[in-house]
């Protein structure tokens, strides 16, 4: 069931959708969309909207639910025209604790979520005639991590996505692009141990975690009129950790 939590003036911008967009990275990034004055919607797994926002209820990991919250959206706010595919899990565990569930489940949220939505979102955007598509990866996707083989399996296989997204429905003036964040400060990352991210702070060239502002601002980049000619890239928001890569 759709909830809006509606705090200031109806805007008249694009039909926006921040999957996982009710608290971390996501929130950010809807309210910078909102501050542009597009027409922002979230998907939240308990249906419940943030401040300003307008939310539908949805879990990616189910094709059905998925379909139901698009098309609450689309009567809502119109066909989606920037699809921001950010809603992600991580289950860390060493390789040889790893368990199959422990690697399909975080598979099946983080890269079959992406394209469940990303192929529900397509239709309307070929309809449209444009579309911004933007996949939030991780800097762990392309350089790896310990404990995080499906995660980063995961992140990689949307570098795979956006590319061959561009490839299919360039020509349709629709973009696909990959965001990888490093580590930001939100619940993700608050989960873990102190030492931990103490010395992930050491290798990180700016020195320290970013702020989930800093990642949204570049989102609404992509998505705008200046970013038209950019397509299949990955631009890593993380402080140089991962230059090289
Ligand atoms: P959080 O854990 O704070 O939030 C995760 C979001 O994903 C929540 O909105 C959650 O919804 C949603 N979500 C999880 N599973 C599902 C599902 N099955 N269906 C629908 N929504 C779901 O994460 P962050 O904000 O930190 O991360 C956002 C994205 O950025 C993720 O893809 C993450 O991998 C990526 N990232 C994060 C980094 C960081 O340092 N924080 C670094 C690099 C990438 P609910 O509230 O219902 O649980």
């Amino acid at each position: 069931m759709a909830q809006e939590n509606t705090q200031t003036e109806t805007p008249t911008g694009r039909s926006v959708l921040v999957t996982g967009g009710n608290r971390g990275i996501g929130l950010a990034i809807a309210q910078a969309f909102r501050e542009n004055g597009d027409r922002v919607a979230v998907t939240s797994r308990s249906g419940e909207a943030p401040d300003g926002l307008f939310a539908v209820q949805a879990d990616v990991t189910d094709a059905e639910s998925v379909d139901r919250a698009f098309s609450e959206v689309e009567a809502a706010h119109g066909p989606v025209e920037v699809l921001v595919a950010n809603a992600g899990i991580t289950q860390d565990q060493l390789l040889l604790r790893m368990s199959e569930e422990d690697f399909t489940s975080v598979i099946d949220t983080n890269l079959t979520g992406s394209f469940r939505v990303l192929k529900r979102a397509s239709k309307g955007m070929i309809r449209l005639k444009k579309g911004r598509v933007i996949l939030i990866s991780s800097v762990v996707g392309l350089y790896g991590s310990p404990g995080q083989i499906n995660y980063a399996s995961s992140k990689s296989g949307l570098v795979g996505m956006a590319r061959s997204l561009t490839r299919e429905l360039g020509s349709r003036n629709i973009t696909a692009n990959v965001v990888a964040p490093g580590y930001i400060d939100t619940e993700m990352t608050q989960a873990l141990d102190e030492d931990l991210k103490k010395s992930y702070q050491k290798s990180i060239p700016a020195g320290r975690f970013a702020a989930a502002s800093e990642v949204a601002g570049v989102v609404r980049w992509l998505a705008s009129d200046e970013a038209a000619y950019i397509s299949g890239a990955v631009i890593p928001v993380d402080g140089g950790l991962g230059m090289g890569h």
